[in-house]
C-alpha cells in the first residue's frame, strides 16, 4: 500500500453528523436515530445462489455496502447480515413452480449443494472485486436456520394466523391488519393481479407459503432433494421465511435498517413483516430502504428476461468491477440507471483519469483532511446517501490547485473510506496506463470515439499525434493498449 495508509477515523462520536435517510416506510426522508447509541443493525436481502448474480442484483449489495461506510465513516459500529438463499425460491411468484436451486441441480447433474456452493463462493469473488467491506458482515445460509424457521411458523399457528391447505401451510394476510403496509401497497389491486395465478385453496390471494410439502412420489413432480421433516409434513421453508427467522437470530426482533431493491417491496418485503411482527408485536425494522433498478432499454434487468450481463460479461470488455462501482455512484441509489456499454466505459475512462491523479500523489506524505471538502462532501452522503454530489466535490479538490499535495492526498484517502474505490491500489489497476500522460490519454479516448464513429482518418491522425508523444497505440480485444514507444539504438 504505497499511496495511503489505512484511514482511521476518529473515535469521537460527538463529532457525528445528523444523517438524513429516505425510509419507503413512511415515504419520507427522515433523520436516522438508532436504536442504540453509536450501532446500526442491518438486514439485505441476499442472492438466490442457482446462477451468477448480474449486475442489477450487484447494485442492491453495494448500495448496502455505500450505507455500511456512511456509517462507519462517522464512527457508528454497524452488524449487517447478507442471507444466502440456498433453498425455497420458487420459479413462479404465486408459490408456484420449481425450487430454482434443484432446477439447475437437475440439469446440471449435480447436487443442490453442488450448486449454492459454486454460486455463493461467486459471490463473495464478485463482492470481494467490488471493493465490498464484509468486516462484521454474517452471509447465514437458509439450510443452516431450517429450525428456527419451523419454530417460526409454529408461533405463528399458535397465534392463529396459518391455515394448511394440500400444498403447504400458508400465511393469512387478512389477519394481519397491517398488510401491505410497506410502499402503500394497495393490497386490492395485489389480489386482482394475482387472480389468474392463484392457488384456489388459498383463502385471500395474497396469502402466502410458510412451509411447501415435498411433492408426493408418483405425482409426476420431480422428488426434491433438499426437504426436512416438519411437524405439519415433509417439505421446505416458503422463500420469505428466512429473512424473518435470520433477521431475528441474527439482529433481534426490531433492528435499524432493512434493505433490498424495490422490486422486493410489494410481495416479500410485506410478506417479510406479516410474517416478523405477527410474531413479536414490534416493528421488524425501523427504516425501509429500497436501491432502484438496473436497467436496460428500459426494462429491469432480470435473469428470467434475459437481459443481464455478470460482472464477468464486464470484465470480458475490459470493464473493471470498480469502474461499475463508480459508474452507480455516480448515480443516486433511488434513480434507476440505465446499463450501456458506452456508459460504463465512460466510468472506466473517468476512474482510469482520477487514478493518474491519485499516483501522482503517491510519494507525498499525508497532510490534513481539508474542512470545507470534508464538509461539502459529508453533507452529500449524510443526505440521503447523495453520492452524485460527493463524486463531482472529489472532481472539485482534485483540480483545485490551491490545495497541497499532502492535504489533497488526506482528503481524498478521507473520501475513499465512504466510497470504497481503493484509492491505494487503484493505479496498479490500470497498470498499462502507468506514467502516461494526460494529454495522451485523452488523445487515445477522442481516438476511441473517432473509430466507433467510423471516422478512419481522423483516428489516423490522432494515432500520428499520439505516436509524436512518444507512444504506441495498439488496439486490443479488451480496448486500446498504450505503451511508449522504444528508441532502438543505432549499433
Ligand atoms: P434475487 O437474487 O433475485 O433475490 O435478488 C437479489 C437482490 O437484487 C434483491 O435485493 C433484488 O431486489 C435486487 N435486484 C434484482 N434485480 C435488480 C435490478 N435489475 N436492479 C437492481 N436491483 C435488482
Ligand atoms: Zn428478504
Amino acid at each position: 500500500m504505497r499511496f495511503f495508509s489505512f484511514f482511521t477515523p476518529s473515535p469521537d462520536a460527538a463529532s457525528r453528523k445528523e444523517i438524513f435517510l429516505f425510509n419507503t416506510l413512511t415515504g419520507k426522508k427522515e433523520q436516522f436515530v438508532p436504536l442504540k447509541n453509536g450501532k446500526v443493525k442491518m438486514y439485505h436481502c441476499g442472492p438466490t445462489v442457482y446462477q451468477h448474480a448480474h449486475i442489477g442484483n450487484l447494485r442492491s449489495y453495494l448500495f448496502a455496502d455505500t450505507l455500511k461506510r456512511l456509517f462507519l465513516s462517522h464512527q457508528y459500529k454497524v452488524r449487517q447480515v447478507i442471507n444466502i438463499t440456498d433453498v425455497g425460491h420458487l420459479t413462479g411468484d404465486e408459490d408456484e413452480g420449481e425450487d430454482k436451486i434443484e432446477k439447475e441441480a437437475r440439469k446440471r447433474k449435480k447436487t443442490a449443494r453442488e450448486i449454492t456452493k459454486f454460486y455463493t463462493d461467486a459471490f463473495f469473488n464478485d463482492i470481494k472485486k467490488l471493493g465490498i467491506n464484509t468486516s462484521n458482515t454474517f452471509f447465514p445460509r437458509a439450510t443452516d436456520y431450517i429450525r428456527e424457521q419451523i419454530a417460526l411458523v409454529e408461533k405463528l399457528e399458535k397465534k392463529g394466523y396459518t391455515y394448511k391447505i394440500s400444498d403447504g401451510v400458508y400465511f393469512d394476510t387478512s389477519k394481519f391488519l397491517e398488510y401491505g403496509k410497506l410502499g402503500s401497497i394497495d393490497v386490492n389491486s395485489l389480489k386482482e393481479g394475482a387472480r389468474v395465478a392463484a392457488n384456489n385453496e388459498k383463502r385471500n390471494p395474497s396469502d402466502f407459503a410458510l412451509w411447501k410439502f415435498s411433492p408426493q412420489k408418483n405425482s409426476g413432480q420431480a422428488v426434491r432433494e433438499q426437504e426436512w421433516n416438519s411437524p405439519w409434513g415433509k417439505g421446505f421453508p416458503g422463500w420469505h421465511l428466512e429473512c424473518s427467522a435470520i433477521s431475528q437470530k441474527l439482529l433481534g426482533e426490531t433492528f435499524d435498517i432493512h434493505t433490498g431493491g424495490t422490486d422486493h417491496i410489494p410481495v416479500h418485503h410485506n410478506n417479510e413483516i406479516a410474517q416478523s411482527e405477527g410474531v413479536t408485536g414490534k416493528p421488524l425494522s425501523r427504516y425501509w430502504m429500497h436501491n432502484a433498478f438496473v436497467t436496460v432499454a428500459n426494462e429491469k434487468m432480470a435473469k428470467s428476461l434475459g437481459n443481464f450481463y455478470t460482472l464477468a460479461d464486464l470484465e470480458k470488455k475490459g470493464i473493471r468491477a470498480l469502474s461499475y462501482r463508480y459508474w452507480l455512484l455516480t448515480a443516486h441509489y433511488r434513480s434507476p440507471v440505465s446499463f450501456t456499454w458506452e456508459a460504463v466505459e465512460g466510468a472506466q475512462t473517468a476512474l482510469k483519469r482520477l487514478s493518474l491523479h491519485i499516483k501522482e500523489l503517491e510519494e507525498e506524505k499525508i497532510g490534513s483532511v481539508i474542512s470545507i471538502y470534508k464538509e461539502k462532501f459529508d453533507s452529500a452522503v449524510t443526505d440521503d446517501l447523495n453520492t452524485p454530489e460527493a463524486i463531482a466535490f472529489l472532481w472539485e479538490l482534485v483540480k483545485d490547485e490551491k490545495i497541497s499535495p499532502q492535504d489533497k492526498k488526506a482528503t481524498l484517502l478521507y473520501f475513499d473510506t465512504m466510497l470504497g474505490l481503493s484509492f491505494s491500489t487503484l493505479p496498479s489497476l490500470f497498470e498499462h496506463t502507468k506514467n502516461i500522460p494526460e494529454e495522451v490519454q485523452k488523445l487515445v479516448e477522442e481516438r476511441e470515439t473517432a473509430r466507433k464513429e467510423k471516422d478512419w482518418e481522423k483516428a489516423d491522425s490522432l494515432r500520428k499525434e499520439i505516436a509524436q508523444k512518444g507512444f504506441v497505440v495498439e488496439d486490443s480485444e479488451n480496448g486500446p493498449v498504450i505503451k511508449p514507444i522504444i528508441e532502438v539504438q543505432p549499433r
